[in-house]
């Protein structure tokens, strides 16, 4: 049974419900936002050719060709039983000269064709996809990863994190951003096996799952990829090449290896409206944020009012906001012992 649902500019057919079964294709409208801004992207930096890798019902593809320029997206769909559901998807919205329908495994057409941007959408993780995706990649192409495993990626399940993105996740307050940052090094580090850079131009964490934009850049990033240490007992945390290091009369526990450098290209940023505080954070370059709550409790202290703390961390001359990873976080540039000194 299918149901009209819109979405954007785009009419589609799908089923309700979640979960995509091998007979037909679900909408989930929970992933709208993702969607939305995919088109915010594509709106500013313009690729040629698209592909979506896992297109389910079309939606993306669709919107793509109604809310963008782009006049080739392929949409890709492995699952032959619903590529009918896509093909009528694309006569309802009326985008046939622009959308292309295929059906093979995303890893085969991947292999064999280039596109200038990718968007790899799987239920679960990126990780099985990214080798071939690299081989679609042209310079300055845009490789797009979603994860919906964040138990395992922000530090509930270290040991299937360390088996699926060789990268140790940690729980500290702000393990959303760690799993951000282990799945760009992990893609990075396959990419620079085939001598490719990969620089992130836009993050998020929304609902139940993490997002990327790659950017393939000529630009050297081993000395970004390395560890974050952190102190449980004083809440330090430092960057590093090496994971051994000691604080509080303890051994630091550690994240990674994952991305040191930039979440966001504040170009892409600067009109960016979709998801609260993403502008202000991207203006500040630090690994990690610090959870209010975390911190009144570890210095015994009552909660800080985060707008007041916010202030006082600026008027030191430092920067400082609110963080679109937690509503109780907040993300400076500023010393701990300066932010201890205002609770
Ligand atoms: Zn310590």
């Amino acid at each position: 049974m299918l149901t009209l649902f819109n979405e954007g500019k785009a009419k589609i057919y799908a089923a309700k419900g979640t979960i995509s079964s091998k007979l037909e294709v679900f909408y989930n409208p929970a992933m709208k936002l993702n969607r939305d801004i995919c088109i915010y992207i594509i709106n500013k930096l313009k690729p040629k050719t698209i592909c979506e890798a896992m297109a389910a019902s079309g939606v993306r593809a669709i919107r793509l060709a109604l809310e963008t320029d782009s006049k080739d997206i392929t949409a890709n769909e492995a699952n032959l039983n619903v590529i009918k559901t896509i093909e009528k998807n694309i006569k309802l919205n009326n985008v046939e000269n622009k959308v292309k329908v295929t059906s093979e495994h995303a890893q085969i057409l991947l292999r064999n064709n280039k596109y200038d941007y990718v968007d790899i959408d799987p239920f679960g993780p990126p990780t099985p996809y990214i080798e071939d995706s690299l081989n679609a990649l042209n310079k300055n192409s845009i490789l797009a990863l979603t994860a919906t495993d964040t138990s395992c990626l922000c530090g509930r399940y270290v040991k299937a994190c360390e088996r699926k993105y060789h990268s140790r996740s940690l729980k500290c307050g702000f393990e959303k951003e760690i799993g951000l940052r282990i799945i760009i090094a992990t893609a990075q580090l396959i990419a620079l096996e085939k001598n490719i850079s990969l620089i992130p131009i836009f993050s998020h964490s929304s609902n139940h799952y993490l997002r990327t934009y790659l950017q393939y850049k000529d630009v050297n990033i081993n000395e970004k990829i390395g560890y974050l240490l952190y102190c449980p007992k004083c809440l330090k945390r430092i960057t590093s090449k090496e994971t051994k290091e000691k604080c509080c009369n303890q051994d630091m526990l550690y994240a990674g290896p994952l991305w040191l450098g930039n979440l966001w290209d504040k170009e892409l940023t600067k009109d960016f409206e979709l998801i609260k505080y993403i502008k202000e954070e991207s203006e500040i370059e630090s690994v990690g944020f610090y959870d209010t709550h975390k911190l009144a409790k570890v210095f015994e202290k009552s909660a800080p009012k985060i707008d007041v703390l916010i202030e006082k961390i600026k008027d030191k001359g430092y920067k400082a906001s609110r963080t679109h990873f937690k509503p109780e976080g907040i993300r400076t540039n500023a010393p701990l012992e300066l932010i201890k000194s205002f609770l």
